[in-house]
């Protein structure tokens, strides 16, 4: 008979791990995935392009129904769980269910932070994290609303332009001096603002959000420094905390995120975690690719085969605001290593590759992207760079020439 697993969260790790676990096991679990949203899985990533009307809500689903039934998965979702009965190996769901399982992975995500100043319980206040809060998003900017975005990241950026792109007027505020500080250096982010801006988004740099105010509904946002910024309605985009609740009030060990070894297992033997709510070796990974990789790692620990996760070299590939961005490694340069930067400002084009002992260890790159996965191949190998340093800045053709001569 196949051993009862359930996974808690239908987000995009689930549906990997559902994928991973058909090619290596097929047959040897039931599955059952639990998850709180009202819709099958979809592709939250592509929500800031729902937002910003080039993609509709229908064609972001990962996989249509009748996939998750030939894999004979059981899915409840509009469904939360609420609480891990460890010693019982049972999950108990918000209707007074219950389910058994023999193994429990976990997959919860994270959720939007909120600033914690005056007025952030006033109406108008929102995230964008889900599919609801896009449709909500949707409404505000149909209606021209004011809208003030906090968070100069990825997440800020995309919902500024999606927001902009769709009627509203945005400004955008960011607590430190430049946009993206934790993917581009100081040239890029001035390179990306200036390109945000051309699409008629504001942008506020040191903008340290001191009180909204507001009778009923938010009418204004208060700087610490005395700036006021009138709006209809703000969008927290300033960070996410991994969801670790349940684990933790099951008793199992968390820190930022949920604690889990090289085989994504938690404190809990036969408990597993990944995605965004798991923490493996220090590190909470806010993207994508990552969970992906725990996803295969853990589908073949399930299916007895021998398999380690060892972390991720994050690199963040995307178009940002309509505006191709890349950024892996290294990318400020630590002591000792070199900067090869090309930059064409006015072209809207900026190159920097870090190097490091004969070997390339960051890249920035914004506007002219078409080389990324080569740059992220040769940071991710630790390939020696002697051979086509000269030309490597110029992209793989060319410095394929230069290995070649
Ligand atoms: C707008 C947006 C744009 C993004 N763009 C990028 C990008 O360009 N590149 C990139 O790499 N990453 C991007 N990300 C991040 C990426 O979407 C996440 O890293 C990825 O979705 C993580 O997958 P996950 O399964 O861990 O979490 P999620 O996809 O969030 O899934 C978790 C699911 O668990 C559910 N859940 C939580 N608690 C419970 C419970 N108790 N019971 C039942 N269900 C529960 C949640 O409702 C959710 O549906 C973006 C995120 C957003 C919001």
């Amino acid at each position: 008979m196949s051993e009862p697993l359930v996974i808690v969260g239908n987000g995009m790790a689930a549906a990997r791990l559902v994928d991973e676990l058909a090619k290596v096991a097929l047959g040897r679990y039931a599955i059952a995935v639990i998850g709180d949203e009202p819709r099958l899985a979809y592709n939250r990533v592509l929500l800031s392009s729902v937002l910003a009307g080039e993609t509709a809500s229908h064609d972001i689903e990962l996989k249509p129904a009748a996939w998750w039934q030939q894999r004979g998965v059981t899915l409840k979702y509009g469904c939360r769980a609420t609480e891990i009965d460890v010693g019982r190996r049972e999950l108990k769901i918000a209707s007074h269910e219950s389910v058994s399982f023999s193994k429990l992975v976990l997959a919860t995500g994270s959720s939007p932070l909120r600033l914690n100043v005056p007025g952030a319980e006033l109406a108008g206040v929102h995230t964008f994290r889900d599919s609801r809060d896009v449709d909500l998003l949707l409404t505000l900017a149909a209606q021209k609303k004011r809208v003030v975005v906090i968070g100069g990241g990825l997440l800020g950026l995309e919902a500024a332009y999606g927001l902009a792109k769709a009627g509203a007027s945005v400004t955008l505020l960011h607590l430190m001096d430049r946009l993206m500080e934790r993917q581009l250096d100081a040239p890029a982010a001035e390179l990306l603002k200036s390109l945000v801006e051309s699409k008629g988004i504001k942008i506020l740099l040191n903008a340290n959000t001191a009180r909204f105010d507001g009778e009923t509904g938010i009418e204004a946002v208060e700087l610490v420094d005395g700036r006021r910024i009138d709006a209809d309605a703000v969008i927290f985009a300033a960070g996410i905390r991994p969801n670790v609740a349940l684990a933790k009030e099951a008793g199992i060990a968390v820190n930022r995120g949920i604690v889990v070894d090289d085989c994504l297992q938690t404190g809990a033997p036969g408990i597993f975690a990944l995605g965004e709510c798991a923490e493996h070796r220090g590190t909470c990974y806010g993207l994508v690719e990552p969970a992906y990789e725990q996803a295969r790692v853990l589908a073949r620990h399930l299916a007895g085969a021998p398999a380690a996760y060892s972390g991720s070299v994050v690199a963040t590939n995307l178009k940002v605001s309509g505006v191709s961005v890349f950024s892996a490694g290294d990318f400020m340069g630590a002591e000792g290593s070199e900067n090869l930067v090309l930059s064409d400002v006015s072209h809207g084009t900026y190159k920097k590759l870090v190097v490091s002992a004969g070997r390339l260890t960051g890249a920035v790159l914004v506007g002219d992207v078409q080389d990324a996965l080569w740059y992220l191949e040769l940071i991710r190998n630790r390939r020696p760079i002697a051979g086509i340093r000269d030309r490597m800045m110029f992209g793989r053709s060319l410095a394929g020439l230069a290995e070649a001569a």
